[in-house]
């Protein structure tokens, strides 16, 4: 038997980019355009051309974009006018694109107050918006917005929305979820009405995500017959969202209960890219990945407990849905309190490190981090400085950077001036390092940077190292406050790692946090050992 296909359909390029705080630019439009082709979506809806002057530049000429179909978004036409009149139609027409994306209301009451004209104008702007569209040689979408509170609302007015647009010859009618309240139930119940006057095969679902319940939507819209599913890369929208296609693909890509049924464009070996594309939409934003998103975030499979953690050793499925390499993830086990042996050497195996299980290391290492996380440390999220930790209590991390002393100090005056000074011992040399910054943490990282010159022999290996960013927690474990600073760096590779230092001193945690990164990166390119003499 063969199976029946969803297409995909992406609208983080016009829908997405109506988010709070998002500017795609022309360039940021192109890379994530590429991406999602490389995903292989159906469709890619670029933007609305005339409506701004990047979305006119990215619709004006042609991209390419493999198998995916390139899709410009516009409105119904003006009630007065005709479609052939109307300035807002003629640059969908010449936009350099196969397809073109129509919203039109399907809520009476928007008609109304909204729009402020009556149902039958209403109408005729849709048929007559639809009828030109197709007119002109390009695949016709309508996106019918407010859909599910049009149908509450007026039912036949709401399917007659959708059949002056199916009537003129629209590929998909896309029933809209607009303000995202619909549940799923009511979802299944109003899509089932639906396809008794338009084929499932001509209809889409289009979700937002305010009940949280937007990926629900779509798929409880699929079983009850629709065969499009439009949504962004991470569940990229205003307010809270669209449904997220990085859920909505791999679900129905990977759960039988869809699998077996139904069939998708996306070709099961380019589910790996799907990680990808969703840290280079987050990299594009200039935003922290978020770590739980399912499927593709960082903590999607990460194991702490330490009973999970043997238990997945053992076999994944235990504590894990699906395999994270079917979508480019990785599975990570984090070291905790709750850690055992297991964790220690899962995470020691990681890093290239093989050791006996019953080796009298291992419990030095739990032993360590048990010490060093009850004073405040967290290994969670600092692999550099565990890495570091375990391969010192092995022997295996000569002494890089001896720090003699350091002094800050803070003055004011006119204005607040900070100043640090470093003392580091290399080789048997006292070498100083003077800066100054904006605040005691950055006058030490200026004091230690501006003077790589000075550690001549490690000058080198400093060169391209960048801190990214700097985050202090305040803790309050036991009597007395805590800070723990947690650091990012990277590095010419592009490669971050992280570092963590603890003390009731902010400027002495922020410190050691430093100076872990610095000895990670002499660490891990080999740098020559620091020879004091004892
Ligand atoms: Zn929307």
């Amino acid at each position: 038997m063969s199976k029946e296909k969803i297409f995909i359909f992406d609208t983080t390029l016009r829908d997405g980019a109506q988010t709070e705080g998002v500017d795609f630019s022309v360039e940021d439009k192109n890379k994530i355009a590429k991406v999602l082709s490389e995903v292989g979506v159906d469709y890619i809806e670029g933007g609305w051309p005339g409506a701004n002057p990047i979305d006119t530049e990215f619709f004006s000429k042609p991209i390419s974009l493999g198998k995916s179909i390139f899709t410009a978004f516009g409105m119904t036409k003006k009630t007065g006018r005709s479609a052939e009149n109307d300035p807002s139609l003629s640059p969908l027409i010449n936009a350099s694109c196969p397809a073109v994306c129509v919203v039109g209301k399907a809520w009476d009451f928007h008609v109304k107050i909204a729009l402020g004209i009556n149902n039958n104008d209403n109408l005729e702007n849709i048929r007559d918006t639809g009828k030109h569209i197709v007119k002109n040689g390009k695949e016709f979408l309508f996106d019918a917005e407010h859909f599910f509170d049009g149908y509450k609302s007026n039912p036949n007015y709401a399917l007659d929305c959708l059949k002056h647009a199916f009537d003129q010859g629209a590929r998909w009618i896309v029933l809209c979820d607009t303000n995202g309240g619909t549940l799923p139930h009511e979802v299944g119940e109003i899509v089932s009405k639906v396809t008794k006057v338009i084929p499932g095969k001509n209809l889409g679902i289009h979700a937002h995500n305010d009940t949280e319940n937007a990926v629900a939507n779509s798929l409880t819209a699929i079983q009850a017959g629709v065969r499009q599913v439009q949504g962004t890369i991470n569940g990229l929208g205003e307010r809270c969202g669209n449904a997220n296609l990085m859920s909505v693909i791999p679900t129905l890509a990977l759960k039988e209960s869809f699998n077996k049924q139904y069939d998708l464009n996306i070709k099961k070996e380019k589910l790996p890219t799907l990680t990808e594309c969703s840290r280079l939409l987050d990299e594009i934003l200039n935003r922290k990945p978020n770590k739980n998103l399912p499927y593709v975030g960082a903590s999607a499979f990460s194991h702490k407990g330490g009973l999970h953690v043997s238990a997945v050793q053992k076999n994944p499925k235990t504590y894990e849905h699906v395999d994270p390499k079917s979508i480019g993830n990785h599975r990570n086990i984090i070291v905790s309190n709750q850690a055992g042996r297991s964790n220690i050497l899962s995470r020691l195996e990681k890093y290239g490190v093989t050791i006996d299980s019953k080796d009298k290391n291992v419990q030095k290492i739990l032993d360590k981090v048990k010490e060093r996380e009850f004073s405040g440390y967290s290994y969670d999220g600092a692999d550099a400085s565990f890495e570091l930790l375990a391969n010192r209590l092995l022997g295996k991390v000569p002494e890089y950077l001896k720090v003699e002393s350091y002094n800050v100090s803070v003055s004011k005056s006119e204005k607040i001036l900070t100043k640090a000074n470093v003392v580091f011992l290399i080789d048997g040399k006292k070498i100083e390092c003077t800066g100054e910054g904006n605040g005691p943490v950055n006058a030490l990282d200026n004091a230690i940077r501006s003077n790589f010159k000075k550690v001549e022999k490690y000058y080198n290996f400093f060169s391209d190292l960048k801190l990214l960013d700097y985050k202090v927690r305040i803790l309050n474990t036991g009597t007395e406050a805590t800070t723990r600073v947690l650091i990012e760096s990277t590095d010419k590779t592009g490669v971050s790692w992280f570092t963590v230092g603890v003390s009731p001193n902010i400027i002495e945690a922020s410190f050691k946090a430093l100076i872990d990164s610095l000895d990670y990166k002499l660490y891990k390119e080999k740098a020559p050992a620091n020879l004091n003499e004892e």
